[in-house]
């Protein structure tokens, strides 16, 4: 039986009515309200404004606007870094409350989401220092008549849109590094998770950032989202969601030809050898498959186990998620939270009777977990996956963990390469040579040796295929919103084609 938090009922919660931010002013929606009921209680929390194509015209010529006449991109780096270090030290000083915004309309833990806004903030202190370090080239090596210079322009008005899973970490691997680079922008959380990036927007009024720089629009994909990726006076498209969506995305985009930067799903894969310590990899191995409820794209869903320690790793990664604490979000001692919505926990369960039904075992889990308030999913593992298998390619978004089997290396970075994702990826041995060669062969935007999940902001990343376009983070991450301009300079009599040589 699984270790469980039973929630406690919400009684007398006041849900939280939400505005838009328009060109600096708080906006009601024109229709009824988009209701959110948090995952783990069952009960109305917060309800957004229901935004159409209209707000999200409004939205992008108040960026336009602000782009193309305001002071925001004509400040100098030290002035907007400023801005961003006072935003980081709001969103520091609010963190609890952005944090159970966060909690009570995602279903993640309390504990995690004040971890995930801890991280957020650094990302702003990062993104902050290195608005005053965007520059470009010069060559001097032209010859005597020639000086070059490339500059480093913001690319000019910028959509973001992001996903429930990890509201106001995602917004902030975005937004303060377009902010860094001089862009204003249009930001749509999910319609399920709006919460903490509308709370977002008074910080950034409160920061100093001039009204239209941001706008935070709310509402539904095609009604609000699609515009953003269409609109000929947006310039980028920075998309964080499903391969799916990103996908039309990216169509979209392309008939004005805009920059896309896409971050999207992934099917990450964890070798172990024989050699590995195992009581670290079992440890990691449950906190990459469960973490946010295994919803998380960067969940180690898939564990590619060496043939003879597969029996003794799965009974023992069994053993360790039997103890996970599942349940009520709000509760301090919760690791794994409730599921995003009830559609969801019954697309994971098809996912696990498909597996059952093609030949996989139901190691552990495998059905929802009734705690009488909002829906929860048990710690699965399915042993005797193979790679045909659906719940082996595609992802799942859910406490389902995969255990497939090798023999030899190559066979093991065949696995895991046999796939369309290419987010990430780890690799478990205390023999560098094999650790190397797995980290250069697995076809994955970051692989993590002996360790799993760990992330910084110094550290790019982003996916192969169809994980994404781009990257994020990292020191490059405010060229990201920028155009190349280069500036080719001449000294001296000039000669051409009818002038004297
Ligand atoms: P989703 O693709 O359904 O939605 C993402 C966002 O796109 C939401 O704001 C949604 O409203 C919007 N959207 C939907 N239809 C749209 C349209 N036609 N035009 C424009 N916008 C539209 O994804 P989700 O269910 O919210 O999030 C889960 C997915 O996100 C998973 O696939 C996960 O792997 C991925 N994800 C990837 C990363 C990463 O960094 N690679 C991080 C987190 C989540």
């Amino acid at each position: 039986m699984t270790a469980h938090v039973k929630p406690k009922a919400l009684d007398n919660f006041a849900a939280r009515d939400f505005r838009m931010l328009i060109d600096g002013v708080w906006t009601e929606g024109s229709g009824p309200a988009l209701e959110r009921v948090a995952p783990g209680h069952g009960v109305v929390v917060s309800r957004y404004p229901a935004g159409t194509k209209a707000d999200a015209e409004r939205a992008i010529a108040a960026a336009r606007k602000a782009f193309d006449d305001g002071p925001w991109p004509r400040m100098t780096g030290a002035e907007r870094s400023n801005i961003l270090l006072r935003a980081a030290d709001l969103i520091a000083a609010k963190a609890d409350e952005l944090a159970f915004l966060d909690c009570i309309e995602s279903g993640k833990p309390i504990s995690q989401a004040k971890g995930e806004l801890a991280g957020a903030a650094d990302i702003w202190r990062y993104a902050a220092a290195l608005a005053r370090d965007l520059h470009g080239e010069s060559y001097n090596t032209l010859g005597e008549g020639t000086l070059g210079v490339v500059l480093r322009e913001a690319i000019g008005v910028v959509s973001i849109i992001t996903p429930w899973n990890f509201p106001f970490l995602i917004v902030s691997q975005k937004l303060p590094f377009a902010l860094a680079a001089g862009c204003t922008t249009v930001v749509k959380p999910s319609e399920l998770t709006s919460g903490s990036t509308l709370l977002l927007g008074e910080i950034l009024i409160e920061a100093g950032v001039p009204a239209g720089v941001v706008n935070i629009l709310t509402g539904t994909g095609p009604e609000v989202g699609a515009p953003m990726t269409t609109h000929p006076d947006v310039d980028m498209v920075s998309f964080t969601g499903s391969t799916g969506v990103g996908r039309l995305t990216m169509a979209n985009a392309a008939q004005t030809l805009k920059k896309v930067s896409l971050e999207l799903g992934g099917k990450n894969p964890q070798i172990v050898f024989p050699d590995a310590n195992l009581e670290e990899f079992i440890d990691a191995a449950v906190f990459g498959a469960y973490f946010n409820a295994g919803e998380c794209c960067n969940a180690g869903s898939r564990l590619i186990l060496h043939k003879s320690i597969a029996a003794e790793v799965t009974a023992r990664v069994a053993a360790l998620a039997r103890k996970v604490r599942v349940g009520d979000p709000l509760d301090p001692t919760t690791q794994v939270g409730a599921i995003i919505t009830p559609q969801h926990l019954d697309k994971i369960g098809s996912y696990v009777d498909g597996a059952a039904t093609a030949g996989a075992s139901v190691a552990l889990g495998g059905t929802a977990l009734d705690l009488g308030l909002g829906q929860f999913m048990a710690p699965t593992i399915l042993s005797g996956v193979t790679p045909d298998m659906a719940v082996a390619r595609e992802e799942v978004f859910g406490p389902v963990l995969s255990v497939l089997t090798f023999e030899t290396t190559d066979e093991a970075i065949r696995i895991a390469n046999a796939i369309d994702y290419g987010l990430s990826a780890g690799v478990w041995s205390r023999d560098f040579d094999t650790c190397l060669t797995i980290g250069r062969k697995v076809r994955a935007g970051t692989v993590w040796m002996n360790t799993f999940m760990d992330g910084a902001s110094e550290l790019p990343f982003g996916g192969y295929r169809q994980s994404g376009l781009g990257r994020e983070l990292g020191r490059h991450a405010v060229e990201d919103y920028t155009e190349t301009k280069t500036l080719n300079m001449h000294m001296g009599a000039r000669t051409g084609w009818w002038m004297p040589r």
